[in-house]
């Protein structure tokens, strides 16, 4: 959506605001973390007015910052300001000496927050599922809007989007749909979302946080700068559990797919495959009808696919289905997308597993669960294929290479079944990454098609 082109716009999505937040940022700043969003912070604190003189940059790992020692950076360059990336943990000892100093302390989001004007916002987060949701509504807004955006910790940063605004280069969106990590949330004085929703909790990501209940309670802060209404995943693991201690507010709300109110939408023809998916769906959806968005933009969200290499349904080819989740190198992913493809068979129709790649030590042993599956194939390939077949104990055949176990499974499909690529294993025995794995998987596709 951001690459539109922006013509025959309503003259009032030429408003632009210069930031006075960020002009009252006391000099020097240092932008802290030089990833994505750190460049795309300097980049919009130049837009903004700041001179690129006053802007110093850290990054433990890259040689072309200005400092890669923090200690450095604190007695050489003296920042009056910090713009701390959302890699960049606020607990570090340093931050905080530069806090207790009266250094002031912000990210990326805030400025970009200082930047808006009339764009009405929806935040997603959770422990899984916030980057297939925010794609769905992604979907839903590319049906209807000319001007939305969506991005932050999925694809492109909020302040690159504040900064195509103040340089002109786009027209104020009229929603902005945002992807908020935990570590953003830690750090965004001046957010406030119109809408929101949490997919799910699990205890991911620990290893920032020192409990269970501090990295939940820092996703649950996003209740406080939600305006209008925050919507649950009733299906989102610990969360609904979680929820319950919490003091009842009106703006909460509990979402199932299974809810009345949705039914009309027939969510269940929706493309994304998975009961998870349904969950995820119909938290989208459900924040489609709370923001009054168009029927089409439900349309728009069911016509989604699937991120690519993750769960992505390629659609029928001959009667076949064929799914790449080449992505999936972790045992629980294989497991959810064997049985969600299971899910979708018809009347007939067998599943296709492709099971191998490379090993890391992984629990290969936990997939003995899908012995049970009925109308199941197991076809290992590449360079753990014996290890993997002989710790899960699943029947099948086996192939040194991915393309010959492709081969053996389009000699033998007939429509109504499914091949699934969710190998379990890294792609890294035959190919560059898990995108060129599925981007191999999908060329056979095609010329399975041109047979
Ligand atoms: P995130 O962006 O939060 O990391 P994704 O949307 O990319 O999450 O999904 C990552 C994985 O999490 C998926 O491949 C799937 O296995 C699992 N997942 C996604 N949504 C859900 C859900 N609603 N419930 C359970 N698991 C989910």
């Amino acid at each position: 959506m951001q690459k539109k082109k922006w013509a025959n716009l309503p003259p009032d999505n030429t408003i632009c605001q210069m930031s006075q937040y960020i002009k009252n940022l006391k000099a020097p700043i240092a932008v802290v973390g030089m990833g994505k969003s750190g460049d795309a912070a300097k980049r919009l604190l130049i837009a903004s007015g700041i001179r690129p003189t006053d802007i110093l940059t850290f990054d433990g790992k890259l040689d072309s910052a200005d400092f890669k020692d923090a200690n450095k950076l604190m007695s050489e360059g003296k920042p009056e300001t910090l713009v701390v990336s959302p890699g960049v943990p606020l607990s570090s000892t340093w931050i905080k000496n530069a806090q207790l100093q009266g250094v002031t302390i912000t990210s990326e989001i805030s400025l970009a927050c200082s930047c808006l004007s009339t764009e009405k916002l929806i935040g997603v987060t959770g422990s899984v599922g916030k980057s297939t949701t925010v794609s769905l509504l992604q979907a839903g807004l590319e049906a209807f809007s000319k001007t939305g955006f969506v991005g932050g910790n999925l694809g492109t940063p909020f302040s690159t989007y504040a900064a195509d605004v103040v340089e002109k280069k786009r027209p104020v969106a009229d929603w902005v749909v945002l992807e908020l990590s935990s570590y953003q949330l830690e750090n965004c004085a001046g957010l406030e979302l119109d809408y929101s929703a949490i997919t799910y909790f699990t205890s991911n990501h620990l290893e920032r946080y020192d409990s269970i209940e501090h990295y939940y309670q820092t996703k649950w802060n996003i209740l406080g700068i939600t305006k209008k209404a925050m919507l649950l995943n009733s299906e989102g693991g610990d969360l609904i559990e979680y929820s319950k201690g919490k003091a009842p507010t009106p703006q909460l709300k509990i979402i199932s797919k299974h809810d009345q109110n949705l039914q009309s939408f027939q969510l269940q023809k929706a493309q994304l495959i998975g009961q998870h998916n349904q969950d995820n769906l119909a938290l989208a959806t459900a924040l489609c009808k709370e923001a009054g968005w168009p029927a089409s933009a439900v349309e728009g969200m069911k016509e989604f696919k699937g991120l690519s290499h993750r769960l992505e349904n390629l659609g029928f080819i001959k009667g076949v289905r064929f799914i790449n989740d080449s992505k999936a190198t972790a045992m629980d992913s294989v497991i959810i997308a064997a049985t969600a493809a299971v899910d979708t068979l018809t009347d007939g129709g067998s599943l296709f597993l492709l099971l191998g790649g490379r090993d890391k030590n992984l629990p290969w042993e936990q997939l003995a669960v899908l012995s049970k599956m009925n109308r199941s194939e197991f076809v290992f390939f590449g360079e753990c294929r014996e290890i993997a077949q002989k710790k899960s104990g699943l029947p099948g055949q086996s192939h040194a290479k991915l393309d010959e176990a492709i081969e053996y499974i389009l000699s033998k499909v007939k429509p109504t079944d499914t091949v699934l690529l969710s190998p379990g294993g890294t792609s890294w025995d035959e190919f560059k990454s898990f995108e060129d794995r599925g981007d191999f998987f999908k060329r056979k596709v095609t010329e399975f098609s041109t047979l």
